[in-house]
């Protein structure tokens, strides 16, 4: 490029910045520049979280992971509690309160302490290669959580915490979550219902390269089909007097769930079958076992699986149709379907949260970041968000990484300072915005 070329190129970038710098205030001058200087802290925190273990079921890392996050929100004068979970089989959730001037919009920070790799995982450690660190709850989601601690710790250096109302909840079972559900999420469903708006750190999705918003969120349900047939000897098989068996007649609603259900946002998924003469699922229904003979008519046969849905219109109406094609029943046969009721609601795209996504994309403007898309729902899994769907929410400001929930998980260190500067400018808009009348 000529030298003319360059300094008219430079030129432009001079007249354009302004528009877009202009909603930058001071304060969010100060955030942007105190994320850029506590890197070096928040990656060591992030470091020393991945170092110890805390798989779900390790509750004493759980805990632990708990306690070394507790002094960061206390640091930034929170109020913080550690709600043990043992009734639910779990170790227990970290809740920091943060009270401000009582007059702006109420903020709900959601993270999780826990991963999916137990202490038995070969998947262990903190490995990295320049901008990318692999180990074990990287990306989902300690990251997350300490782009929480980095966001809240630039709007203290700025000033503008102190009048903002927020709860922090971490729970320590987002991965395998405690029974009865109701009660494992009973603490952040009631901290849902004290505030105004959610934002959940869970990791950032990018499609193509581009980070994307996530305003939604699907359900997660499983199912167990029983269905039951006469027995008899094979040589009478779909004939009038012995009917197909109960093989025959699980095939035909799997088949029908195939054929008939799909549409757009659903999936519908089988993911483990048995039948014979006999069968039965094992206690933690994730295996099972089944005896029976060739010449045998099938007395027994199980299916488990789950449905995925984006609203819960549409989760009522895909269970009724579900039901409905249980029901048409082969002669001789029966079969029921049980839906399980600890699974994840739906969060869905309401206004609310596109409006969410709107100001999140004022912030990138500010920032002179490229707008986010809303993603689709239906590359999202069900989350801790969307117990708290009853309010404004927004998913996905987290760190960007790949291939959460398998070993090799990875983080781009790169999108640390990014999301908490997003998070630090939407959490100070939202805190000053007014609260609204319920
Ligand atoms: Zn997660």
């Amino acid at each position: 490029m000529r030298t003319s070329a360059v300094l008219a190129v430079l030129a432009a970038v001079a007249l354009a910045s302004p528009a877009f710098g202009a909603p930058r205030d001071a304060a969010e001058r100060r955030m942007v520049a105190t994320v850029e200087a506590d890197n070096a802290r928040n990656l060591k925190l992030l470091e020393d979280l991945v170092r110890v273990n805390s798989g779900t079921m390790n509750l004493a890392g759980v805990e632990r992971v708990g306690q070394m996050l507790r002094p960061e929100f206390e640091q930034l004068g929170f109020q913080v509690r550690w709600i043990p979970m043992a009734k639910v089989g779990r170790a227990g959730h970290l809740i920091a309160t943060h009270k401000g001037n009582g007059k702006g919009k109420r903020i709900l920070l959601i993270g999780h302490l826990d991963t999916v790799f137990e202490p038995d995982s070969p998947f262990q450690d903190w490995k990295r290669d320049g901008d990318i660190v692999e180990g074990p709850g990287v990306g989902d989601m300690k990251g997350g959580d300490v782009i929480i601690v980095a966001a809240l710790r630039a709007m203290q250096a700025a000033g503008t915490l102190k009048t903002a109302d927020i709860t922090v909840v971490l729970t320590g079972d987002e991965e395998k979550p405690g029974a009865p559900l109701a009660e494992a999420r009973a603490d952040l469903i009631a901290a849902g219902r004290n505030s105004d708006v959610a934002l959940d750190f869970e990791g950032l999705s990018r499609v193509g390269g581009r980070d994307v918003g996530s305003i939604a969120r699907r359900s997660s349900t499983s199912w167990t089909i029983r269905a039951k047939a006469p027995s008899g000897h094979s040589s009478g098989v779909c004939k009038p007097a012995a009917g197909c068996g109960a093989i025959y007649e699980l095939a035909r609603i799997v088949d029908e769930f195939r054929r008939e259900l799909p549409e757009p946002n659903l999936t519908y998924n089988v993911g483990v079958i048995v039948g014979g003469s006999q069968a039965d699922l094992n206690a933690g229904d994730t295996g099972g076992q089944a005896s029976g003979k060739p010449n045998v008519i099938a007395a027994e046969a199980l299916a488990r699986g789950d449905i995925r849905t984006l609203s819960e219109e549409q989760e009522q109406r895909v269970r009724a149709r579900m039901k409905a094609i249980v029901a048409r029943h082969l002669d001789k046969t029966e079969a029921e379907i049980v839906f399980s009721d600890d699974g994840y609601p739906p969060m869905a795209p309401t206004e609310g949260n596109k409006a969410l996504l709107a100001k999140l994309n004022q912030v990138n403007a500010a920032l002179d970041l490229p707008e986010m898309p809303a993603g689709d729902p239906a590359n999202r899994g069900a989350g801790d968000i969307s117990f708290v769907a009853f309010i404004d929410g927004l998913v996905g400001l987290g760190m960007a990484g790949e291939g959460s929930h398998a070993p090799g998980e990875t983080a781009d260190l790169k999108s640390l300072d990014v999301q908490a500067k997003r998070a630090a400018l939407l959490i100070t808009r939202l805190s000053k915005e007014p609260r609204p009348r319920r």
